[in-house]
């Protein structure tokens, strides 16, 4: 793993000589989930997982579970959540392909028609979750304490994304950048 943040660091090399290689780092304490900040040469730890140095990329390699640096963001954000009496938990994650489209295609049966039915549930085509990049926390039940994670999830590298679902976040930043503005709902996306 090392070796790749070297390869990686290098092959961002700038041509004018510097060296952009302290690129900020999160890693997250294997026991404890705390906080550090390394940078992508030196890596994070044995006893430690990456959060990931900028936005979890999209692969469109078949998946078959969440993306694991996806995971560990939620685990940290859970760990200190907990700390302040706030619950988190993860109520759907990864979907198969088929899976989602069978929730859209009931959606469109509910609202009628697929423009209407793609503002409630993503078509399978661009939804992020058969491509374990998506996790809907505390749905349907809990929304005051998926507002704990709303504020506070960009620490972590997590943001919520639509306007009108509390329950939907994603790993679209670095963690402790700022999250972008949220689409007015999944709808926008076929249209991004
Ligand atoms: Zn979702």
């Amino acid at each position: 793993m090392k070796r790749l943040a070297m390869l990686i660091a290098l092959l961002l090399l700038p041509t004018n000589g510097a060296y952009a290689v302290d690129i900020p780092l999160t890693c997250a304490d294997q026991k404890t989930f705390g906080l550090r900040v390394s940078n992508v040469i030196d890596g994070c730890l044995d006893s430690e997982y990456s959060l990931g140095a900028g936005p979890i990329p999209i692969s469109l390699l078949p998946k078959q579970d969440l993306d694991l640096n996806l995971l560990y963001r939620f685990l940290a954000a859970q760990a200190a959540a907990k700390k302040e009496g706030v619950a988190l938990e993860i109520t759907s994650g990864y979907r198969t392909l088929s899976r989602q489209k069978y929730l859209f295609a009931q959606a469109v049966k509910k609202y009628g028609s697929y423009d209407k039915a793609a503002k409630w549930v993503a078509p399978a085509e661009v939804s992020h979750h058969p491509l374990g990049l998506a996790i809907d926390v505390n749905y349907p039940n809990d929304p005051s304490s998926a507002k704990w994670l709303e504020i506070n999830g960009y620490k972590f590298g997590l943001c919520r994304i639509f306007k009108n679902e509390w329950w939907h976040f994603e790993g679209n930043i670095a963690p402790g950048w700022k999250c972008p503005a949220m689409f007015k709902n999944a709808r926008a996306l076929l249209n991004s």
